[in-house]
């Protein structure tokens, strides 16, 4: 099968660029799923899990949304932000997390931090859940 290049980007790095057989994408109307020779496409990304699969490999990222472009010659993500799964700091989450949340419980005082702070928990629970299903497919693998 013919290799999709696919190159996952920030403002800060590049985060992953590889040939690859398929990516599956956290799209505004749901999975997105990209293999060789797809047609042009430009969407928008929520916060999720991109999943990359070559070979018998899968790599699992976590972005906190963007956008996807299928081009004719490559697939690129430009993600506000992006990591692999195994670069989540599930810690650092966590307390992201419980700050949202707390500010939310509040959120009568906030006016519009309440969207800031719902925004910062949706990135936080995203990474939270990508970190967990990569840590259950290498359970799983031994
Ligand atoms: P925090 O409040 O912990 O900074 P945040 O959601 O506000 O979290 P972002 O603005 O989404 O953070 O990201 C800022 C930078 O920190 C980005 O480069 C992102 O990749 C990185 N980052 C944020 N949270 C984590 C995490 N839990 N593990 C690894 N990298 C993270």
């Amino acid at each position: 099968m013919p290799d999709i290049k696919l190159d996952v980007v920030t403002a800060e790095r590049m985060v992953y660029s590889d040939d690859v057989d398929m990516v599956v994408a956290p799209g505004f109307e749901g999975q997105l799923g990209i293999l060789p020779h797809h047609t042009p496409l430009m969407t928008t990304l929520l916060p999720g899990e991109l999943r990359v699969k070559k070979g018998g490999e899968e790599v699992s990222l976590v972005i906190s949304g963007g956008f996807l472009e299928v081009r004719p010659d490559k697939v690129v993500v430009l993600a506000d932000t992006a990591e692999r799964a195994d670069e989540i700091d599930v810690e650092r989450a966590e307390a992201a997390r419980k700050r949202a949340q707390e500010r939310l419980s509040q959120q009568s005082e906030l006016g519009v931090d309440g969207a800031r702070a719902e925004a910062s928990l949706r990135r936080s629970l995203a990474r939270l859940r990508v970190a967990e299903m990569a840590r259950r497919r290498r359970v799983t693998k031994r």
